[in-house]
């Protein structure tokens, strides 16, 4: 029994997991996992709880670096060259370029495309913007920067968003059936 659980677990500190383990033994994750002793088991649990530490320390590392890659002190300092910074409480609009919809643009260093000044504005804020949210306005003003303006939030968030605001409009300006007001 002590020995089975051993040669269990030096196969899974070898890394690999329960299932793999399981696979090539042919029998279910839970048969192995009765192979381990108290005493194994413990140890097993307490390694993958470092090795997923470790990732998500790796994870931080990752973002700090691509962070500081792409904001020395110096393209930051620039970016806000082109910010009309009020108060706190105010609209900070983008002075550079403006796409059609108004949300300000820019090209930035390091990068080949445009980027949303605003998801830039937030990026120096927060960090790199995750790949399935949406950086909203708080204030409904597609160039303002203000970061205290922005938030980050799921693009159904979003349609939510300017569906109670009164702004998201699928039937154009009339709706014969529906009143907006009453969505929620
Ligand atoms: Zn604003």
């Amino acid at each position: 029994m002590k020995t089975k659980s051993k040669m269990t677990l030096v196969r899974l500190l070898a890394g690999k997991n329960m299932s793999e383990v399981a696979k090539e033994d042919g029998v279910s994750p839970q048969a192995v996992r009765f192979r381990l002793t108290p005493e194994d088991l413990a140890t097993y649990q307490n390694h993958s709880a470092q090795l997923s530490a470790d990732r998500q320390q790796a994870d931080v590392d990752d973002m700090e670096e691509r962070r500081a890659w792409r904001w020395g002190s110096k393209p930051e300092a620039r970016f806000w060259e082109n910010v009309d910074i009020q108060g706190p409480d105010d609209c900070w609009e983008w002075q550079g370029s403006r796409l059609p919809s108004g949300y300000g643009q820019l090209h930035i260093w390091g990068d080949k495309n445009h980027l949303y000044a605003h998801r830039v504005t937030w990026e120096i804020a927060h960090g790199p913007v995750p790949d399935d949210l949406d950086i909203c306005h708080s204030c409904d003003n597609p160039p303002c920067c203000n970061p205290a303006h922005l938030w980050a939030g799921t693009a159904k968030q979003n349609t939510w968003d300017s569906i109670r605001k009164g702004r998201f409009k699928p039937f154009g300006n009339k709706c014969p059936t529906c009143n907006i007001d009453e969505v929620e």
